[in-house]
């Protein structure tokens, strides 16, 4: 079944590689390089063959976590400066440049093979995705031990937790927990 929450296209590329890791509970989808090669690879972001070795492993989660920081700032949070010039690096290690399809449409395409490339084909969707009306629906769950990446699809843009079955109602109960403790 379709998850109610997820985005397709873009958006919804930006959220399966912020979500490839669930940090309240696990698992971890990019846990070694030959994890990392075959999730990029199942989405057509890295080319059939590549060495990954652990340094990219390690890069790719920078540039995931990176990603996570800035779509934070859709629920309020701010804009770290180390998570910019991680997605700045990225984009220039790929060396992405326009490209103009035989569809006539313009696309960002990475010079650079390998991890590096696929990096790049990541920033490159961040890239179009800020360009989409919905980039600002795209939030992160606001329990700070989940930041599960979910796609808002309430009518004013409120939502502040991934699924209220599960971290809303958790957030609820831990509120109700602290007030009957503190009397209030
Ligand atoms: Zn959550």
């Amino acid at each position: 079944m379709a998850d109610r929450d997820s985005a397709t296209g873009v958006l919804g590329l930006v959220q399966a590689y912020v979500n490839s890791v669930d940090l309240q509970d696990g698992p971890e989808e990019l846990s070694d390089p030959n994890t990392l090669g075959a999730w990029l690879l199942a989405r057509g972001l890295l080319e059939p063959g590549q060495t990954v070795t652990e340094g990219d492993l390690k890069h790719a989660i920078a540039v995931r976590e990176a990603i996570r920081g800035l779509i934070g700032a859709h629920s309020g949070g701010k804009v770290y400066p180390l998570d910019i010039a991680i997605l700045n690096e990225a984009a220039t290690a790929s060396r992405l440049r326009a490209r103009f399809g035989a569809d006539g449409k313009a696309r960002l395409e990475p010079e650079a093979g390998g991890v590096a490339g696929a990096m790049g084909r990541v920033v490159a969707a961040v890239f179009a995705a800020m360009a989409e009306e919905d980039w600002g629906r795209l939030k992160l769950c606001d329990s700070q031990t989940c930041r599960w990446a979910f796609y808002d699809l309430s009518r004013n843009h409120s939502s502040r937790w991934c699924t209220m079955a599960s971290c809303g109602n958790r957030q609820k109960a831990r509120r109700f927990r602290e007030r009957a403790k503190s009397g209030v």
